[in-house]
């Protein structure tokens, strides 16, 4: 073993525990617990996922790691601390900031991330990559979730800290989020070990749903079946959660979730005019570039109609542009 890690480990333990409770436990986390209670997150959440509020003081955790005679450089590497600027000491790198701790895959705290509870830059400070911490290989909540995930061989992806968390409250707990990263290989790697379904859940807004369709071929290239949960009015999961309740999210987001085909279909429409003639083409002959490589005769022909009557165009017409696609793409 690597003492080093070890002590990371400890310490971040320890931290985690240590915001916990001066969340819940002292006058200093009053602010937060407002804002947390605000955003209904109430105290059995707040339990479950270990959230915990940093102190605006410069030095709750520096004091804290140095009793217990943490080695300050390490703590700074691994990011529970910041260097000063003149290189006379460490201060708290969390400040004034609602914790949200990130586990491993087996539920040992690796990093942190902070969320400021105004406006203000940046809205969510992260712990910097570290020996322990890899972004592009860590999925939130995944040590709370895999069991349901594989009981259900289903995942649902979100993108960030409060959807699992909004999720979690309405019973869904089969999910993890990217923290707004892009997703991955290695992500989709460690969960299609657990899973053969993929719903990946992203906010409605443009860069959710742009980051929802850089999603599709990492999945399916990872071998799943991908599909994709929509949320309409620009709504993130979370929002939609609060505004209508679990239920709906469960019976129309989830279980209304369309295939990756659909999906693609939707987005690529989006960017045309179809009520001039220019625009139907322009839309066609990008549909065609993802109906046409089907392998399925019959996943093509129902793909065909659905956009036979959505353009008013023939279902013949289409049908004789997709195979021309067909043979060029051999
Ligand atoms: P909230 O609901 O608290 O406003 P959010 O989760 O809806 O936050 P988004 O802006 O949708 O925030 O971003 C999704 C995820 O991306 C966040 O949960 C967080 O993990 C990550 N993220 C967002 N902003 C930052 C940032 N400035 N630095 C690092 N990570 C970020
Ligand atoms: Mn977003
Ligand atoms: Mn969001
Ligand atoms: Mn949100």
């Amino acid at each position: 073993q690597n003492p080093e890690l070890e002590a990371l480990l400890q310490a971040n333990e320890w931290s985690g525990k240590f915001y916990h409770f001066l969340l819940k436990n002292t006058e200093y986390g009053q602010s937060a617990m407002d804002y947390l209670k605000n955003r209904g997150i109430h105290e059995r959440l707040i339990d479950q996922f270990g959230i915990g509020y940093a102190p605006a003081r410069w030095d709750t955790l520096l004091q804290f790691l140095e009793k217990r005679s943490f080695d300050l450089a390490a703590m700074e590497k691994g990011g529970l601390l910041s260097a000063k600027n003149d290189g006379s000491g460490f201060v708290d790198r969390f400040r004034d900031r609602v914790i949200f701790p990130i586990h491993n895959r087996s539920g040992k705290v690796i990093a942190f991330a902070g969320r400021i509870m105004g406006d203000g830059q940046p809205k969510y400070l992260n712990s910097p990559e570290s020996k322990l911490f890899s972004k592009s290989r860590t999925l939130y909540n995944l040590h709370q979730s895999k069991n349901e995930i594989r009981k259900k061989r289903q995942v649902v992806i979100f993108e960030g800290f409060g959807d699992v968390i909004s999720a979690w409250d309405a019973g869904v707990h089969n999910t993890v989020a990217t923290m707004g990263t892009a997703l991955t290989e290695s992500h989709a790697a460690i969960l299609k070990s657990l899973a053969d379904e993929a719903l990946v859940c992203y906010d409605g807004d443009n860069a959710g749903q742009a980051a929802a369709m850089k999603s599709i071929p990492i999945l399916e290239g990872a071998g799943f079946k991908v599909r994709i949960a929509m949320i309409g009015e620009g709504l993130d999961p979370d929002e939609y959660i609060r505004k209508y309740g679990g239920e709906r999210f469960l019976h129309q987001i989830v279980e209304g979730a369309v295939s990756a085909v659909k999906f693609k279909l939707l987005y690529l429409r989006k960017n045309h005019i179809l009520l001039e003639e220019a625009g139907k083409v322009a839309y066609i002959k990008e549909a065609m570039e993802v109906v046409a490589p089907l392998p399925s005769p019959t996943e093509r022909e129902i793909y065909l109609k659905e956009l036979s009557t959505d353009l008013q165009v023939s279902f013949e017409s289409l049908k004789q542009e997709c195979n021309q696609y067909r043979q060029e793409l051999q």
